[in-house]
């Protein structure tokens, strides 16, 4: 599938589910077809959903590739099937969280989140930079988190991975002006997503060795009650996010 003329080549990461397929289906159905969406995930075999939400735009105006953004190899495989390298805009979405108490997670998970939600960003921003720098034009789109401009308890490494790139990225942005390319990060507070899913699935098996009872008794009792009490109060749709991504990228 190509891209008609005066199209946008939309590169979306981590599209299997929650924002990211939410952000694929919304452009992709665009009434002015205005993008041709690459949606990527590194499990194709999880491409139901998206290809159901997208109904007849699948095939049209959205496109599947498989991308790990922790691997460099699936990384450079994925930008070498899209026509000439040639990306607009560069939504990179995926990520991964991580809760508790920092003496129960091992440095493995950590690195784990730092090797998605930083790296993966980085790598993903390095491939499609030089097709960028030479077409002077480009958008790169960067989903941050509340959690990358302030601490929360419990969050430490995730927060730490969103603050590192949000540095990165401030520093990447004043580069790539010069080259007429963007940088646009979005901040989004607590969304309905399979995230809020998994993190509450990882906790419930959690045996928190190495963690003092006090500190346990303070996840188990205050924070994780209020948190749900949080996601249901403020929780927004992924729907809105992928509402105000595409305003970022009009
Ligand atoms: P989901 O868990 O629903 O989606 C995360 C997506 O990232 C999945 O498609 C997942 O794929 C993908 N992913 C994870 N690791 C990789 C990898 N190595 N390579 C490629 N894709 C990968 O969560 P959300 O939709 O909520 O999260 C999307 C983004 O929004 C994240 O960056 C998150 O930090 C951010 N965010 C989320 C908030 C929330 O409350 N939900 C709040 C603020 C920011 P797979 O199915 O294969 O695991």
């Amino acid at each position: 599938i190509m891209a008609n003329s005066g199209q946008k080549v939309v590169l979306i990461t981590g599209c299997s589910s929650g924002i990211g397929l939410r952000i694929a289906v919304t452009l992709a159905r665009d009434e002015k077809k205005r993008y041709h969406v690459i949606a990527t995930m590194r499990d194709l075999k999880k491409k139901d959903k998206l290809v159901e939400a997208a109904g007849d735009a699948y095939g049209k105006t959205l496109m599947l590739l498989p991308l790990d953004v922790c691997s460099d190899e699936s990384v450079r495989q994925c930008i070498d099937n899209v026509k000439d390298r040639h990306i607009d805009i560069l939504i990179n979405n995926a990520g991964v969280g991580l809760l508790g108490p920092l003496e129960s997670i091992s440095i493995e998970e950590m690195k784990r989140v730092f090797e998605t939600n930083f790296f993966g960003v980085v790598r993903m921003i390095k491939e499609v930079m030089p097709d960028m720098k030479k077409r002077r034009s480009g958008h790169i789109v960067v989903m941050s988190s509340v959690m990358g401009l302030q601490g929360v308890v419990f969050n430490d490494v995730y927060t730490a991975s969103k603050f590192a790139m949000e540095g990165f990225c401030e520093s990447m942005a004043v580069q790539l002006m010069k080259f007429n390319i963007r940088l646009s990060m979005i901040e989004p507070g607590p969304v309905h997503t399979e995230f809020e899913t998994k993190m509450m699935e990882d906790v419930a098996k959690m045996e928190y060795p190495g963690a003092d009872a006090d500190t346990v008794r303070y996840f188990k009792d205050v924070y994780l009650p209020s948190s749900i009490d949080i996601f249901e109060a403020m929780g927004q749709t992924p729907e809105d996010i992928a509402n105000c991504t595409k305003k970022v990228i009009e």
